[in-house]
C-alpha cells in the first residue's frame, strides 16, 4: 500500500483513487533509489537496473537484454519518473498494457494506455490527460507510435523517453515477428533529442542485431545479463507413451501450479479433460476460447495453488505468477527462443523448478510442414528451419542442456549443471575427441564458408562437382573421415553445433564457423563426448532409423511417406541449413 511507503503523503491521498492526480509529490523524490523505495517500495535495485537508470536519466540510449522476471519495467519507468515529461512505451500487447497501466497506477503513479480497446469517451480523456501535462507513462501499441497522428499529437510536449517493450518483436529472428516494430526506428528520426530505451528477453545475436539496426540504436549502451536460470532444472525425453509420461512428470508436484503447452487447440482440450478424469485439477486455455470462459480459467491459474493450466502458447506473455512450479511441453516449440521464453515462466521466484517437454519426430514433421506451408517468402522458411534445428540440437545433445541454451544465446556456462537430465543422468556416449578434430579441420581447411554437406562431402572423400571446383579433393582432409558413416559425421556436426564448438552463420547460407572453444580440442586439451545414435533396426543398413509402431500410429497413412524421408533427413537436419 502506498501510504506505508510515503507516509509523507499519505495526507494528500484521495478516498478514491483519481486516476489522473499523482499521488505524490515529485519534489524531493528526485533520485532513482528514493523512488524505487518510496514508490515501489523495494530496498534495493536489482543487477544492473541502477547502471540502466543511470544511463538513460542522463539522456543516452539503451539496449536492455535481461531474461524474464529481471525487472526490465522498472528500467524505464523510474526514468519517466525522474526526466521532464511523459514517457512513452511501446508495447506489443493490449492486455500486457492493461495489466502495467493498473500495476503503476496502483502506485499513484499517473498511467494511461491508449489503443483500440478503449471507448471513444476513454481515448478522449487520455487524449486530454497527456494534452495537459498530467501523465508520468503512456502505453501505446506499434501501430499507433509509428503514425503521423501520434507524432503530430505529442509533438510539442516534453518526452522523457521512449520505452520500446519486448524489442525481440522487430527481429524475424525473434519467435514473436510483429511487422509493426520496423517502422519505430522512425522515433528515432522524428525526436533526436528523447532517449529509447529497448528491452528484451531474447538475446541470441541475430535477434539482438537486428534490434540495434532495425532501431536504428547503433550508439546506444548494452546492458546483458546472464540468461541462466539456476532454479530450472531441465529434461528433455523422446516421446513414446506421451500422456503416461505426462503423468509420471506431474507426479512429482503435489499442491503446486504449472503449465502444460501443446501445439493445437484439440490437444489443449482432449489434455486438459484427461488429465481432469486422472485426477488432476487441469483447465483449457487457447485463443479459440470464449474470452470470458479464457479469462476465468487465467484467473483460476493466478490465484489457484493446485493446478494445471493447459495451454497453447496464447497462454503467457506477460504473465508474472511468480511461483509457477513446472512447465511442460507435450509438443516440440519452434526455436530454442520460444522454448526458453516459456520455459522461462517456471520458477521466476526463485525456487526450485521444473521443466520436462517430450519430442518425437511427428513434432518434426508437424513444424517443418507449418514452415513450408505457411507461405513465408523463402528467406524466412529458411531462417524458421535453422530455427528449428537449434532446438533439435539442444535435444540431442550429449551435454549439459543449460551449457547448450545458453551457448544458443552466446553465453559461455563452465562445466556440466548438475540440474538437467543429461547432468543427472548421463547419457551413453563415445569418445569423438578424434572425429572432432577430422570434423573441425575440414571446417577449418575449407575456409568456414561451407554447410555440412560439402564439409561431409570432403570428409568421406566424395568427388564431385563441387568439391573438384573448390580444389578440395587436394587437401589432406579430404577422405580423412572414410571411417565412419555419413550419418555419423552429420550427428557429429549436430553435436558440435550444440556443445558450441562451431556455430552455422544462417545468413550466409549454413556455413559453418569455429569457435575459439575449438583450439582446445585441436590441441587436444579438450576432449569431446558424442551421443551414441540410438539402436537401430533394420533399416539401419540403408543409412535410415526404422519407424517405431508407436511413432506410426502417431501419423496419419498420408503422412507415412513423408515421415520415411524426414527420418532420413532427420540424421542430416544440420545439412538442411545449407538449403539455399
Ligand atoms: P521483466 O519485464 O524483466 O520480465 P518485470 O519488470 O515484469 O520483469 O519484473 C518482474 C518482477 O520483479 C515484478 O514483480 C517487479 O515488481 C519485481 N522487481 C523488479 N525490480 C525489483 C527490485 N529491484 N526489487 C524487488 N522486486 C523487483
Ligand atoms: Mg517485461
Ligand atoms: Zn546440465
Amino acid at each position: 500500500n502506498f501510504s506505508h511507503t510515503a507516509p509523507d503523503e499519505s495526507h494528500s491521498m484521495p478516498e478514491t483513487p483519481n486516476t489522473t492526480a499523482r499521488l505524490f509529490e515529485p519534489q524531493g523524490i528526485v533520485n532513482p533509489l528514493d523512488i524505487l523505495k518510496r514508490i515501489y517500495g523495494y530496498s534495493a535495485f536489482r543487477g544492473q537496473q541502477q547502471a540502466v537508470i543511470e544511463q538513460v536519466v542522463a539522456g543516452g540510449d539503451a539496449v536492455v537484454l535481461f531474461p524474464t522476471g529481471a525487472g526490465k519495467s522498472l528500467c524505464f519507468q523510474i526514468p519517466a519518473l525522474c526526466r521532464k515529461g511523459v514517457g512513452i512505451v511501446v508495447s506489443p500487447l493490449i492486455a500486457l498494457m492493461r495489466d502495467q497501466v493498473e500495476a503503476l497506477k496502483q502506485l499513484g503513479i499517473r498511467a494511461a494506455g491508449l489503443n483500440s480497446s478503449l471507448t471513444r469517451d476513454e481515448a478522449i480523456a487520455v487524449r486530454r490527460a497527456l494534452a495537459a501535462d498530467e501523465l508520468d507513462l503512456l502505453y501505446v501499441t506499434p501501430e499507433r507510435a509509428v503514425t503521423d497522428g501520434f507524432a503530430e499529437m505529442i509533438g510539442d510536449m516534453d518526452i522523457a523517453l521512449f520505452a520500446i517493450d519486448e524489442a525481440h518483436c522487430v527481429s524475424q529472428w525473434g519467435h514473436d515477428f510483429r511487422p509493426e516494430y520496423r517502422g519505430l526506428d522512425c522515433l528515432a528520426s522524428r525526436f533526436p533529442g528523447v532517449p529509447r530505451i529497448a528491452l528484451t528477453a531474447t538475446a541470441d545475436h541475430h535477434t539482438r542485431d537486428d534490434i540495434i539496426e532495425r532501431l536504428a540504436l547503433g550508439g546506444a549502451r548494452v546492458f546483458t545479463s546472464s540468461f541462466d536460470r539456476p532454479n530450472i532444472a531441465y529434461e528433455i525425453v523422446e516421446r513414446d507413451q506421451p500422456r503416461q509420461q505426462l503423468l509420471r512428470f506431474l507426479s512429482r508436484f503435489k499442491d503446486s501450479s504449472g503449465i502444460v503447452y501443446c501445439l493445437s487447440r484439440a490437444k489443449v482440450e482432449d489434455t486438459a479433460e484427461w488429465l481432469s478424469e486422472q485426477g488432476i485439477r487441469a483447465l483449457p486455455y487457447h485463443a479459440g476460447m470464449d474470452r470470458a470462459l479464457r479469462d476465468r480459467h487465467q484467473d483460476a491459474f493466478l490465484k489457484e495453488e493446485n493446478l494445471c493450466l493447459v495451454a497453447t502458447v496464447a497462454f503467457g506473455m506477460g504473465i508474472d505468477k511468480p511461483d509457477v512450479r513446472f512447465v511442460a511441453h507435450l509438443d516440440l516449440p519452434g526455436s530454442v527462443e520460444a522454448y526458453y521464453q516459456e520455459t522461462g515462466r517456471a520458477g521466476r521466484d526463485g525456487l526450485p523448478s521444473e521443466v520436462w517437454m517430450a519430442y518425437g519426430m511427428a513434432d518434426v514433421i508437424q513444424r517443418r510442414r507449418m514452415i513450408d506451408e505457411g507461405g513465408a517468402p523463402d528467406e524466412i522458411k529458411r531462417i524458421e528451419r535453422s530455427k528449428l534445428n537449434s532446438l533439435l540440437a539442444i535435444c540431442e545433445t550429449a551435454g549439459c542442456r543449460r551449457q547448450a541454451i545458453l551457448a544458443h544465446f552466446g553465453e559461455a556456462h563452465s562445466g556440466r549443471c548438475s540440474h538437467c537430465d543429461t547432468c543427472l543422468k548421463p547419457v551413453e556416449t563415445w569418445d569423438g575427441t578424434e572425429a572432432a578434430i577430422k570434423a573441425l579441420a575440414a571446417v577449418y581447411r575449407t575456409g568456414e564458408r561451407f554447410g555440412t554437406g560439402h564439409v561431409i562431402d570432403v570428409l568421406m572423400g566424395t568427388v564431385n562437382e563441387k568439391t573438384e571446383r573448390f580444389g578440395h579433393v587436394d587437401m589432406p582432409v579430404f577422405g580423412a573421415g572414410k571411417d565412419l558413416p555419413a550419418r555419423t559425421w552429420q550427428s557429429v556436426f549436430r553435436q558440435l553445433l550444440a556443445t558450441g564448438l562451431i556455430t552455422v552463420d544462417h545468413a550466409a547460407f549454413g556455413a559453418m564457423k569455429l569457435e575459439p572453444e575449438a583450439r582446445a580440442v585441436f590441441k587436444r586439451e579438450r576432449q569431446v563426448f558424442f551421443r551414441k545414435d540410438r539402436p537401430s533396426s533394420g533399416k539401419a543398413a540403408r543409412g535410415q532409423k526404422s519407424t517405431s509402431a508407436r511413432e506410426r500410429s502417431e501419423l496419419a497413412g498420408s503422412d507415412l511417406e513423408l515421415f520415411e524421408k524426414l527420418r532420413a533427413e532427420r540424421f542430416s537436419i544440420a545439412k538442411e541449413l545449407n538449403v539455399p
